[in-house]
């Protein structure tokens, strides 16, 4: 993978997280580490599934998809590009006719998005320290974050629906599977 080598500063912290770790400028972000936390599960399940992609979960067998991984933030801004022209996107999410914005987060280690400012954005990192932001999932997450019109909390049981589908229309029926059995166990649902 060919990163851009960080400037090592006060802020260059080393992060222990395999999932997603993620700033946010809002508030109110209740449920936001039980979310994380199941996150890391499905991601930790993808990591291990190995060349056969198979995995056992809930008494099913499942061959999970190959995840993407992006060697730059150009590639994930072309990826994302693909995933709002894709039809049964469009049709889902009205928001997928939003530009959003793709740009690299230098000297931080976590990805965020931005929907208070003209143009929304997704901010990847790029530094060796946050390269695990570069794999597929975490980029749903963030366009989730995108697409998520239901008015909820920003990592509330709405927005776990709307990664839930998401998923599933880009990378099939397995993986918004895993996502929802995790999920349940993990207690995110409407109720939560
Ligand atoms: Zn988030």
């Amino acid at each position: 993978m060919a990163a851009h080598t960080p400037k090592m500063g006060a802020d260059a912290r080393a992060s222990t997280s395999i999932g997603v770790r993620e700033d946010t400028t809002m508030t109110r972000d209740v449920g936001r580490s039980r979310l994380y936390g199941a996150e890391r599960m499905v991601h930790r399940l993808f990591d291990t599934a190995g060349t056969t992609r198979t995995v056992r979960l809930a008494g099913t067998d499942l061959t999970l998809p190959v995840e993407a991984r992006f060697g730059s933030v150009d590639s994930v801004r072309d990826y994302v590009t693909r995933v709002l022209a894709l039809p049964d996107v469009i049709d889902r999410f009205d928001r997928a006719s939003l530009p959003v914005l793709v740009r690299a987060r230098r000297g931080e280690t976590a990805a965020h998005y931005r929907r208070d400012v003209q143009t929304p954005e997704i901010a990847i990192p790029e530094s060796s320290q946050g390269r695990w932001a570069l794999r597929e999932l975490v980029v749903l997450h963030e366009l989730a974050h995108h697409l998520d019109d239901s008015g909820g909390r920003p990592h509330g049981p709405d927005f776990a629906e709307t990664l839930i589908e998401l998923t599933g229309l880009v990378l099939g029926p397995e993986a918004a599977f895993v996502y929802r059995v995790i999920f349940g166990d993990s207690g995110i649902g409407p109720s939560s």
